[in-house]
This record gives structure tokens, sequence and C-alpha cells, in this order.
């Protein structure tokens, strides 16, 4: 099902000339971003990507939330919930400053004396640059949802036979400035991530591949499954990506939200081969190293899409999608 205003409201409004009105430019019309604004279901913060959600948005996020966990409750995955920050000694084994320097984001303190301390008064005062003694501390924002999670995984020794299955939320930050709403800094994934043998980590993948298909039919929303690849950086990073898409490691399942042409990634499906578990040192029963693979749903970007296509009033949405939600 999908809402004539979508295609409508990224046109231009043909505005009837009205001749009084001859001088007066027409309204330029409002982006979606500015009507999430203007509703108060998205809060400025003079940051783009950085914005406060108001309790009805939180209503539509924690639904979602619910309903994955409902969708995955058969499956016993051991749930564990992290800050949204990490380890920067893990962040930094991790690999990501490999593919993704240009996304991280680094936690600094004031790690000077008074005298520091008054020259970045004074900066301040004099609109200069104030952070010369801001010093990297030990703690990185967390980049996905299960970065966090590897190495605590691997310190608990070997995987049993049928492998582990973790359930985690996190916010995380990207530095990805943008004026399109559904990409934040700051914003909610929800992860299962499943270890194991590549026959296990695969399977689940298909099953989610299967179940997130579903959630969002369910949800009313028009969608395609794309096969993806992660922003790597530089021109190493094109090989990295073509690579990617080569082997069909991920696939993204698209939501039109901003525009028909250039979809939104609202679910992701992963499969990391032995990456994570070579780098962690994560084996299987037998040893060998373990296989892991993760589907992440973006609850920001899937609460955008339902109020792109069913509107900005949640009490008017249709009664099957509600009930799916608040049921
Ligand atoms: P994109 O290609 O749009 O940048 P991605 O490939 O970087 O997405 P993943 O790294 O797979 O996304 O992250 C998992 C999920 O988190 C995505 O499917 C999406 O729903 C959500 N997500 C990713 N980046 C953002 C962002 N900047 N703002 C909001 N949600 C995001
Ligand atoms: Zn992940
Ligand atoms: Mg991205």
């Amino acid at each position: 099902m999908m809402d004539q205003s979508l295609s409508s409201d990224l046109l231009p409004v043909q505005e009837a000339v009205n001749p009084e009105a001859i001088d007066e430019a027409p309204p330029a019309p409002r982006s979606f971003l500015d009507r999430l604004f203007d509703r108060g279901l998205l809060i400025r913060t003079g940051v783009d990507g950085l914005y406060g959600r108001s309790g009805a948005f939180e209503s539509v996020v924690e639904a979602l939330d619910r309903l994955v966990s409902r969708i995955g409750a058969a499956d016993g995955a051991e749930a564990l919930r992290f800050p949204p920050g990490m380890a920067r000694s893990s962040f930094e084994r991790s690999g990501y400053l490999k593919g993704f320097p240009h996304l991280a984001g680094t936690v600094h303190s004031f790690c000077g004396n008074e005298t520091d301390h008054a020259r970045l008064l004074a900066c301040l005062d004099a609109g200069e640059d104030w952070t010369a003694k801001q010093a990297a501390t030990d703690i990185v924002l967390t980049p996905a949802a299960c970065y966090p999670l590897y190495p605590v995984a691997a310190a608990r020794g070997r995987l049993p036979e049928g492998g582990l299955l973790f359930d985690l939320q996190s916010y995380c930050f990207r530095h990805e400035p943008s004026l399109e709403p559904t990409r934040m800094q700051l914003f909610r994934m929800r992860e299962y991530v499943r270890m194991g043998t590549p026959e296990q980590v695969l399977a689940f993948r298909e099953l989610w591949l299967e179940r997130g298909t579903t959630m969002m039919r369910d949800l009313g929303l028009p969608l395609a499954i794309d096969p993806a690849n992660d922003p790597f950086f530089g021109r190493a990073g094109k090989m990295l990506a073509n690579n990617q898409r080569a082997q069909a490691l991920k696939f993204e399942l698209n939501v039109p939200v901003n525009s028909e042409d250039k979809p939104t990634a609202c679910l992701s499906f992963n499969y990391h081969q032995d990456h994570f578990g070579t780098t962690w040192g994560i084996e299987q029963a037998d040893g060998t190293t373990a296989h892991t693979a993760c589907v992440g749903f973006g609850l920001e970007r899937i609460t955008l899409a339902l109020l792109r296509h069913h509107g900005l009033d949640l009490d008017a949405w249709p009664a099957e999608v509600r009930a799916q939600l608040f049921g």
C-alpha cells in the first residue's frame, strides 16, 4: 500500500495564481523533515542528523522494538544491552578504522591544567577554537549495535555446539550529517547476532530475510530486498565494496521514504564470514574459527517509513498497522 502523498509531495506544489498576491513569492514546499519538525515529531538541535524525539515518535520506536522481540521470541536469544560507547581498545581492534574512519566518533575530554582552563575560557569568549587541550578518552561512540558484543563473546571461550544467538539494541553514532531525516548521526539499531558454523549463520540470515520482509509487509510498507555494500573509505574501499557485493555478503530491505529513486535501507542482513571470528578469536566447539551474521533494524528509519506512508497522525494509521504495533 503506497501513500499518494509520497510521490506528490516530492514535487513542487503548483499554486493557483492569485492576481492580488502576484508580488508574493509562492511558499516553498515543506520538506518531509520540516513537516516532522512542524508536528514536533522530531525536535531541532541546530545540528543536521541530531534530533530530539517526541513521545509519539518514541511510542512507535518502542512498539517496533517489541514487535521485533515477539517475532524472534521462540529462538531464545540472549539479550544484552550496552551503553552507546565502547572501549577504545576494542574499537581499535575491531577494524572499524580500516573501513570507516570517516564515520567514527571519538569521545574527547579536557586534560589540561588551570592555565589551560583559563586559555580554554578565553578562546570560548573570543569565539576561537577552544579544543586544543581536549584529548581522546578510553571511550569511542558505538558505530553498530553488535560491535561491543564480539570481545565479550570471545572472552567466554568456545561456542557451544549449536552456536550462540544474541539480542542487542543501542544508540549508534555515525558522522554522516544529512538533511535526510533517515540519515541521522545518532540513531537506534536493534540487532540479532548469530555465531556458529557458516551453515548456522547463513540459515539465520535466510530466516530473518523472510521474517523481516513479512514484518514490513504487514506494516503496510512497500519494499524491495536488494544486494548492498558498506560505504568503505577510499580507493581500497571500492574493492572491498565490490567484493562484498560479488559474494552477496550484505542485503538491505529498502523502502521509499525520502524519494522513490533512492529508497532507504530500513533493515540490513549481514554475513561477516569469519571476519569477527578471526579478529576476536571466537572459536566454535571444535576449535575452528566461528562465522557470524547479524540482522539490523533501523528503529528510527522504520518509524519514519511508517510516518511517510501512513501519515504524521498516528491515530489515523490503518487499524491493521496499529494493531501490529500497539495491539
Ligand atoms: P545506508 O546504506 O543507508 O548508509 P547502512 O548500510 O550504513 O545504511 P547498516 O550499517 O547496515 O546501514 O546499519 C543497520 C541499520 O541501521 C540500517 O539498515 C538502517 O536501518 C540503520 N541506519 C544506518 N545508518 C543510519 C543512519 N545514519 N540513521 C538512521 N538509521 C541508520
Ligand atoms: Zn551487526
Ligand atoms: Mg551507511
